[in-house]
């Protein structure tokens, strides 16, 4: 199976060498078609986006990315919003687990976002009024609502879900967050054997910092999921720690919620983990469950011995390092 590999840059071309050995060390049947975009790209092509990755992405259909810095004052937003916006990958799913015995605020972490990709404040349709006032204008439509609504209560289904916690700010954006969850209970009611949960977003920040055990799935839009994958990402650990999925119709592309991490890039520093459960993501999403599985109970094991926690966990590992004793352990 031929699988788009995006470095990235920052951090990414040392996770996304991690990702390539430990993948190897499974010997899942994985070829890599390595594109390159983001800064350097930039500097060598005077492009961002070359146009070679989107013909490997259209043909391969599934990508796996490490993360690129957003270019500032260039007038391109962000190619992460770029790639997710031109190949309509509406759903953003962020899977948050304590793994292994990393000390953390709780340990009964067990929850998964999903979070609206396309639209909302993030469709980027903003306006200078004048010198001293901008305004952004939040996007809400039914249709791409509904589908990433729809995968939510699919997953929570087939995972044996009790309920989908939907979060949105309804009682003061009635219009916008109003059709949000107006759709979903609309939704719901295909799905009689899951419950509904309706939280607004301020409470729901409160209530996952106090409960999180209280939450499987969470479905919310675009700058909501955003701000709250990275709180549920503190209550486990960190960023380290977070994989991630951008699925369409057609196209996937994986990666890890964390950012380029410029401050500990080329350090060795950085924490694969996030990269390697993003990897664990795609080979589920490919069928490839034997070897998915065996990344996930390496990392594990692997984090169930303080000895080889990262930086970001307070411990001296090395990125290298981490990667090594993780194929060991799938070797065992
Ligand atoms: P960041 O996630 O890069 O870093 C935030 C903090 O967490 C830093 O201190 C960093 O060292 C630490 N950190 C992040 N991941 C880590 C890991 N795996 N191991 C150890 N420590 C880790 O967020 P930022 O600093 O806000 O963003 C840096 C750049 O990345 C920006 O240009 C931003 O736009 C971009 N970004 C890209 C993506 C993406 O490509 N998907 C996502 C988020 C941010």
């Amino acid at each position: 199976m031929k699988v788009t590999l995006i470095p990235g840059d920052g951090v990414g071309i040392e996770i996304t060498d991690a990702l390539k050995e430990v993948i190897a060390a499974t010997k899942a049947p994985i070829t890599w078609d390595v594109q390159e975009a983001g800064e350097f790209v930039y500097k060598e092509k005077g492009t961002y986006i070359p146009e070679e990755l989107y013909q490997s992405l259209e043909s391969n259909k599934i990508g796996i990315k490490g993360p690129i810095t957003t270019p500032i004052g260039t007038g391109f937003r962000s190619i992460n919003v770029e790639l997710r916006k031109k190949y309509d990958l509406y759903a953003n799913v962020r899977p948050i687990k304590n793994v292994g015995t990393i000390p953390s605020h709780f340990s009964n972490v067990d929850l998964v976002i999903f979070r609206e990709n396309t639209e909302d404040l993030y469709a980027g349709v903003e306006k200078q009024i004048s010198s001293t006032e901008a305004h952004s204008i939040k996007i809400i439509t039914k249709e791409k609502s509904e589908r990433l609504l729809r995968s939510a209560f699919d997953y929570a289904a087939k995972n044996n879900k009790e309920k989908v916690t939907v979060v949105t700010k309804a009682n003061i954006m009635k219009l916008t967050d109003g059709l949000f969850l107006s759709t979903v209970r609309e939704v719901a009611r295909e799905y009689p054997k899951i419950q509904l949960e309706e939280v607004l977003v301020d409470n729901m920040c409160m209530q996952l910092v106090m409960y999180p055990e209280k939450y499987g799935v969470i479905a919310t839009e675009n700058l909501y999921g955003d701000i709250l994958s990275d709180l549920c990402a503190g209550l486990i650990g960190g960023l380290g720690l977070v994989p991630g999925a951008n699925l369409g119709k057609d196209i996937a592309i994986f990666e890890s919620v964390h950012g380029s991490a410029p401050d500990i890039a080329g350090k060795n520093l950085v924490n694969p983990t996030a990269m390697l459960l993003t990897g664990v993501m795609m080979l589920r999403h490919l069928n490839l469950n034997k070897e998915a599985q065996q990344i996930e109970k390496a990392i594990e094991t692997v984090l169930s011995d303080s000895n080889n926690y990262t930086q970001d966990l307070g411990g001296t590992t090395t990125t290298t390092e981490f990667t090594k004793k993780v194929v060991q352990e799938i070797g065992i």
